[in-house]
């Protein structure tokens, strides 16, 4: 019978440390984004009334997708970290639910609310 793998205490508190870390400075850079894409409106809205340059607008309106899409990209990234925290609690995190075994540390870190393995993932891909 295989032997049913398990992070120790030590490996998964040293990974919660890493998930708040990185969520303490995704909420930093979230709500500096939040701040930036909100001023850019705030400016927008004033430019519409008070100036007629629509080529000014149209880069204004450029910019400012971009700093919405950070906020996005950014407030999705806190929901994976959120929810990776969950696992943790749950003691699924770091677990394949496809083979059971743990998932490399280093895939943690870049992924950390991933559910497979490298293996289980690859082989998904050319089922
Ligand atoms: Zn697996």
């Amino acid at each position: 019978m295989k032997n049913k793998k398990k992070w120790t205490k030590k490996e998964i508190n040293g990974f919660k440390k890493m998930i708040l870390g990185k969520r303490t400075k995704v909420l930093e850079e979230y709500e500096a984004s939040k701040v930036r894409a909100d001023d850019m409106l705030n400016s927008e809205t004033n430019n519409a009334i008070y100036s007629s340059h629509m080529a000014d607008a149209g880069t204004d309106q450029q910019e400012m997708e971009k700093a919405y899409y950070w906020v996005a990209r950014e407030n999705k990234f806190l929901q994976f970290l959120n929810r990776a925290l969950e696992m943790i609690e749950e003691g699924t995190f770091g677990l394949c639910k496809e083979c059971g075994d743990l998932i490399n540390a280093e895939r943690l870190e870049e992924v950390p609310h991933t559910t497979s393995c490298f293996e289980c993932k690859n082989a998904n891909k050319h089922r």
